[in-house]
C-alpha cells in the first residue's frame, strides 16, 4: 500500500487510459446494460468475441480480456452480487470482486487499474455500504500486492464521488 496511489474521480470509465478497467459484468459475460454496455460499445465487437469462450464468470470472480478499441489495455470482467437485503453473502461477494480483480491485475504484471462502483446500479447494492467495502478491501489487498502503482475508483456521479472522497480522506475542493 505505501507505494500505491489510491484515488477517486468522477469519469466515464471507458475513457481512462489505465492498464485495466474493471467491468461490472453479469454471469454470462455476454454483455448487458449500464457500465457493461458502455464498455462493450467502446471496445468494439471484438470484446464480445473474446468473452464468448470464457464460459461466463461466477459471482465474485474475475476474468481478463484485451481492451481492443478502449484506451485501457485490458478489461477485467468481474460479477458483483445482486443485493437481496445483505444477508445472502453479498458483502463477501462484493469484497471478492475487488480482491480478485486486483489479484488478476497483479498476476498479469499490470500497474494501474480503475474500478466502477460495482453492483450499485441495476444490482441495487446500497452505495455507501458498497463504497466502504470497496475501499477497505482494496486497502487490505494492497498490503500483499505491492507491485500495483495506481488504483482509481471511477465514480459516475458527484454523490458517489463524495462517498469515496470521505472514505479516502481526499477532497476535490
Ligand atoms: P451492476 O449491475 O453491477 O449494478 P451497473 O452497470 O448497473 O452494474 O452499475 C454499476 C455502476 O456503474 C453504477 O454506479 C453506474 O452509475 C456506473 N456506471 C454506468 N456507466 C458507467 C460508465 N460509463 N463509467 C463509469 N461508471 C458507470
Amino acid at each position: 500500500m505505501p507505494n500505491t496511489t489510491v484515488r477517486a474521480i468522477e469519469a466515464d470509465i471507458t475513457t481512462l487510459a489505465v492498464d485495466a478497467i474493471v467491468n461490472a459484468a453479469n454471469n454470462s459475460l455476454l454483455g448487458g446494460g449500464g457500465v457493461d454496455g458502455a464498455i462493450h460499445r467502446a471496445a468494439g465487437p471484438e470484446l464480445l468475441a473474446a468473452c464468448r469462450p470464457l464460459g461466463g464468470c461466477v459471482t465474485g470472480e474475475a476474468k481478463l480480456t484485451p481492451g481492443f478499441r478502449l484506451p485501457a489495455r485490458f478489461v477485467i470482467h468481474t460479477v458483483g452480487p445482486v443485493w437481496r437485503g445483505g444477508t445472502r453473502g453479498e458483502p463477501e461477494q462484493l469484497a471478492s470482486c475487488y480482491r480478485r480483480s486486483l489479484e488478476v491485475a497483479s498476476a498479469h504484471g499490470l500497474g494501474s487499474i480503475a474500478f466502477p462502483n460495482i453492483s450499485t446500479g441495476v444490482y441495487g447494492y446500497p452505495p455507501a455500504d458498497a463504497a466502504q467495502i470497496a475501499v477497505a478491501t482494496v486497502r487490505d489487498t494492497l498490503q500483499r500486492l505491492t507491485d500495483l502503482q495506481e488504483v482509481v475508483f471511477c465514480c459516475f456521479s458527484a454523490a458517489q464521488l463524495e462517498l469515496y472522497e470521505a472514505l479516502l480522506g481526499q477532497s476535490s475542493v
